[in-house]
């Protein structure tokens, strides 16, 4: 019986913040060894999941090694970075001999001392089991792919959908390969193609166009003879890194030129649609005015540029303000405040409070109807597929507008409507809702949503590459060089 590992290294990381992603990010959020890896991951509608259950199908002996993820933040710092490889590459040691691994990356993951910190991350793992074992690695659809993850990973699997729904399924697959390759079934070669080209945040919604369509290809190009597996990046604009952008992979039963004809064609389909990737968003002036005219409601406000699951503070009150301002009643924000949380929870439930919230500051008067242990777990295939949550203590504020304002300790990615229902909220009763994130917490709201508006709100995550600060990124790059050829 083969012995295969699991390990995992997530972490999708904002360049564009000022705060550093600490050890406890981690730890705090995610860090198992172990039996533990097991029992954290193994019903997970996530991507280790998928992998512990494919290495139980293909009768693996499964050895979990260690896997940690932290919510996306700014950069890792260098001294968290190390300590993490270092563990990682412990237990890897401690593990060997192994007949292969399984690896779930990010892909946009920045450290400090490495802007590819999933490219070093895996020099490191092959210091460990040599170049010869196979080694099968999955990364999220938000990856920016450098050549060296390309080089020493035996395959690259990507998620599919945006939402992330697939995740458990390509852990499936990763492990169906790792199966393949262990009785000397296929031989994976892989091509990476990069064109010069970045894919707004906004456009990515694989379910909607142009997305949809370059999705399509893929599902063309994989069914190709020979073609053992072929994956679209579509990027994080908000990794400052030189491989910024989209990627195309495609691996092949040992052809090499096949493998690149595959990853050369999804390239060259998907540039010709460069434009429709690229583009602005409504104001909040007009978003705002559409949820207020909406005859059907909720009408789901996207805060773009605080997209949690994009490394934002979560407490931006822009879109909140002009709610206040057009008077639109009846309005739900949820905001990451530990110390208004502190305000609530000295004032008591039923009790009157007052508390200044949120960048910019504004006041919020109103009534604490709970107080909660901010613990809530979801069942459903969502986004992200964590499905074990902690948004900290949390304490809801009604206001005399009808607005419900949710106070978390933690910052916590819209991901799952049990954020909410696990407070007593019925988000459906509401008329607007202010989400913060762009596509990925479509899964969760769409059940309750009459309409989503994603929002040109300012921050850390603005849409609009014009207004970034890069520093590292290639250049040329579509759009902000639309001279850039391919
Ligand atoms: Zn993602």
């Amino acid at each position: 019986m083969a012995r295969v590992g699991i390990a995992g290294f997530l972490h999708e990381s904002n360049s564009f913040l000022r705060q550093q992603t600490s050890y406890e990010a981690f730890s705090q959020t995610s860090l198992t060894r172990g039996d533990e890896l097991v029992s954290r991951w193994r019903t997970a509608l996530h991507e280790l999941g998928g992998m512990l259950a494919g290495a139980e199908e293909e009768g693996f002996e499964i050895v979990p090694i260690y896997a940690t993820f932290a919510v996306p933040s700014g950069p890792i710092e260098a001294a968290t970075y190390e300590r993490i490889a270092m563990e990682l590459a412990d237990e890897l040691q401690r593990a060997m001999p192994l007949g292969g691994l399984l690896l779930a990356l990010h892909g946009a993951t920045v450290a400090v001392s490495y802007p590819d910190a999933d490219g070093e991350m895996l020099r490191r793992i092959r210091e460990v089991v040599g170049p010869e074992l196979p080694v099968v690695v999955t990364f999220d659809l938000h990856a920016n792919i450098s050549r060296e993850m390309a080089e020493r990973s035996t395959a690259l699997i990507g998620y599919q959908t945006n939402p992330h729904l697939d995740q458990r399924e390509r852990g499936l697959d990763a492990a169906r390969l790792m199966g393949r390759i262990l009785r000397g079934e296929v031989r994976p070669v892989q091509a990476l193609e990069s064109p010069p080209m970045l894919m707004q945040n906004s456009r990515q919604h694989t379910a909607a166009e142009p997305a949809s369509i370059i999705f399509e290809k893929l599902r063309e190009v994989t069914s190709w003879p020979g073609i053992v597996s072929a994956s679209i990046a579509m990027g994080f604009p908000h990794s400052d890194v030189n491989e910024m952008g989209a990627h195309f992979v495609a691996v092949a039963d040992g052809d090499d030129e096949l493998a690149r004809k595959a990853a050369r064609t999804l390239a060259a389909f998907s540039w010709e649609l460069r434009d429709r990737f690229a583009g602005n968003l409504p104001s909040v002036e007009s978003s705002v005015a559409q949820a207020r005219r909406a005859e059907r409601t909720p009408v789901v406000l996207l805060d773009v540029g605080d997209n949690v699951g994009g490394g934002s503070a979560a407490n931006s009150t822009v879109l909140y303000q002009e709610l206040l301002r057009q008077d639109v009643r009846n309005g739900l924000i949820v905001l990451c405040d530990p110390a208004g949380v502190d305000v609530c929870v000295w004032a008591g439930v039923r009790n009157a409070v007052t508390v200044t919230v949120g960048d910019p500051p504004v006041t919020v008067t109103g009534r604490v109807r709970t107080l909660h242990d901010g613990m809530f777990e979801e069942t459903q295939v969502r986004h992200g597929g964590w499905s074990k949550n902690d948004q900290g203590i949390t304490a809801v504020i009604e206001t005399a507008e009808q607005h419900t304002v949710v106070l978390t300790s933690r910052r916590m990615a819209p991901f799952s409507l049990e954020q909410l229902m696990s407070l007593g909220i019925h988000p459906e009763r509401k008329r607007a809702l202010v989400v913060k994130g762009v596509i990925a917490p479509r899964a969760a709201y769409e059940p309750v949503a009459a309409e989503f508006i994603l929002v040109d709100t300012p921050g850390a995550t603005t849409d609009n590459p014009i207004h970034l600060p890069y520093r590292h990124r290639r250049k040329p790059l579509f759009p902000m060089e639309p001279e850039a050829s391919y």
